[in-house]
Parts: C-alpha cells; structure tokens; sequence
C-alpha cells in the first residue's frame, strides 16, 4: 500500500491530533504518502483533502480537538454518498484510511470496507468510552480528569457553605465519565445510566449524613442517568437541602490530552499503520486490553456487549461515610 489517508468524525476528542500525529510519521516511516481528509466523511465526499508532511503534524501532540476537524454526515450514511466517497479515494490513488472516532465512524468505516473494498483501520476516539471491545477509548483519561479538577474546585466552595452539589457529567449512555470522576473525586454519590438507583436512599442518607454534622456531600450525575432539575427537586424536598447544580457540559470535551490519552493516541496509531500495509490484514479497529494493544475487525467491534465496572462502582458505599 502506497497511499493512505487519515480523518476524525464525529465528536471530537482530546488526544486526535497525537494520533492524526502518530498516523503520519508512522506512514512516512515506512514510505508510504499519506492524506489528511477534512470534516471526516463529509470532506471525503467532497475532496477536502491535502498530503500531510512530517512536519505538518509538528506541535500538535499536545492540542486538544482535532486540527482535520470533524464533522456529521448524514449522507455517508446512505450507499451514494459512500459511493461518492470511494470515487474521491481513487481519484487521489488512495487504499486505506484510517478513521479516528466512535461507533458511528466504526460502521461507516465497515460499509466503505465491505461494499468498495477500502480498507479501513479505526482508531476509537471518543470522551464517552462506550466501545465494548477495548477498556479504554482516546479521550477518556483527559475528559476524567478535566471532570475532576472542576469536583476539586467545587469542593472548595461546598466545604464553605456547607453545601450539597450535584455534578452533571457527560458521557451519554455510558456512565464510565461519571463513575472514574466520582470515585477518583471522592464524590459521596453516583448516578448512573446502567444500574438503578433509588432517590429516597439518597434523600434518607443525605439526611442522615447532616445528623452526623457532615453538611457536604456530591452527588455525580452521568446525563444519561435521569433528568438533573427532576432529581434534585426531589432530593431538595425529601432530604431538606438546597442542592446546587453544576453542568459542566463541553468543556469536558477539550483541553489539552494527558499522559495517558497521548500514549494510547501513539500506541494504537503505530499498531493501525502497521495493520493496514500488512496485505494479510482485514479492516479492523484497534484498542486496548489489559495494556495491549489488540486489532479487532468490525463485525465482532459491534457485536461486542459493554460491561460495566459494578465492583469499582460499589466502593463508593464503603467510602462513603
Ligand atoms: P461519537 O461517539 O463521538 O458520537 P461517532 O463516530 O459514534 O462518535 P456518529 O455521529 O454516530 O459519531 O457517526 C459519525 C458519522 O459516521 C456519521 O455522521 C455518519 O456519517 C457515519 N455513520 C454513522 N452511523 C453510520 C452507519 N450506520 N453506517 C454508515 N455510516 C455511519
């Protein structure tokens, strides 16, 4: 394989631009050209597409969001705008891409593969970590972290007024956002879209935590776990505080990625490169499994059953005092 290329779509994710990085010296380590596509499938319709140099990746290990940019694309989707797409790649020569993103640029990644012949390797960006196949997706350790410099701050002011604060937290359906932070922060409660909870516990142990002169307790809320207004109206009036609430919203989506999140950009960059001028390879995504790097090809990624970390979870209840 002579000519590669490399896109981010979907949402964006603190550790890209490593791996768009890694993907381009990568390639030209092994003498290959390689393409950068901008606004993920969308540019590949449309032909926004330039070669990327060794140098034009230069300073970007450390940027937040994705210099490629990212984009939604309603028309990849369908079998023409993916056919559009095929064109572009052989007007430019190229026979591989490797897509950085979540599900959704996984099954676009799939359909170019199984209906055009295109290899594609994925590389799994995504704050949320939802992808069952690998315990870790890029993004994740630095949207943790950002989630946990604001708990620090917020606990700060709770300690002052004796307040009771709930966090809401993103991460969709998936509540690892919520779990990591709230236990790395030492948040008294978790709420999260996988396992039920029961708001009169909570009200009846916010209740009983104030009668043993602790005032100020966290609440962590992962969005997909319920409606934040509804479940602080009721806590406010069944356990008799005045709960705050903290939306933290996108900013949990930039910033700068961490150590982590650089290493495993690189780490499954090096492996996707390596995967796809290898002839005997099938289009596949990468991830990581117990600290390896593992090449998964997409029709197991899908069929891959996500579980979630009850043991962790359940240590708040010790913790919690
Ligand atoms: P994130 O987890 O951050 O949302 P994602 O990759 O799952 O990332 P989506 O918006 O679901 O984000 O998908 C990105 C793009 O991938 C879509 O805009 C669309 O172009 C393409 N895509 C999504 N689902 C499919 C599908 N079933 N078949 C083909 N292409 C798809």
């Amino acid at each position: 394989m002579n000519k590669i290329a490399v896109l981010t779509s979907g949402g964006d994710a603190p550790g890209m631009n490593a791996a768009i990085r890694a993907v381009v010296r990568t390639a030209r380590f092994y003498g290959m050209q390689v393409y950068g596509i901008e606004r993920g499938w969308d540019g590949l319709i449309k032909g926004q597409i330039t070669e990327l140099q060794n140098r034009s990746v230069s300073d970007m290990v450390q940027r937040g969001g994705t210099f490629l940019k990212t984009a939604r694309c309603p028309e990849f989707v369908t079998y023409e705008g993916q056919q559009k797409a095929a064109q572009t790649l052989e007007a430019f020569g190229i026979e591989g891409v490797v897509v950085i993103g979540g599900d959704g640029t996984f099954r676009g990644a799939k359909d170019l593969s199984d209906n055009f012949g295109i290899k594609c390797m994925g590389i799994p960006g995504t704050i949320d970590n939802d992808l069952a196949y690998t315990d870790y997706t890029l993004g994740f350790d630095t949207a943790v972290n950002t989630v946990l410099s604001a708990i620090n701050n917020l606990r700060d002011t709770m300690q002052s007024h004796d307040r009771v604060s709930l966090v809401e937290v993103m991460g969709r359906h998936c509540g690892d956002i919520a779990l990591y932070s709230a236990i790395a922060g030492g948040a008294e409660y978790i709420l999260v879209p996988e396992l039920p909870y029961d708001l009169d516990e909570i009200a009846r142990s916010l209740v009983k935590s104030k009668l043993r002169g602790k005032t100020s307790n966290m609440i962590v809320l992962a969005e997909g776990a319920g409606n934040r207004d509804e479940i602080v109206k009721y806590l406010n009036e069944h356990a008799g505080v005045n709960i705050k609430i903290t939306h933290l919203g996108h900013v949990q989506r930039g910033g700068s990625p961490t150590m982590a999140d650089r290493i495993l950009a690189t780490r499954l960059a090096v492996k996707a490169v390596e995967m796809i001028k290898d002839e005997t390879t099938v289009s596949s995504a990468m991830g990581i499994k117990g600290n390896k790097i593992i090449a998964v090809p997409f029709d197991e990624v899908f069929k891959a059953k996500r579980t979630f970390d009850e043991e962790l979870y359940s240590a708040q209840n010790i913790l919690r005092k």
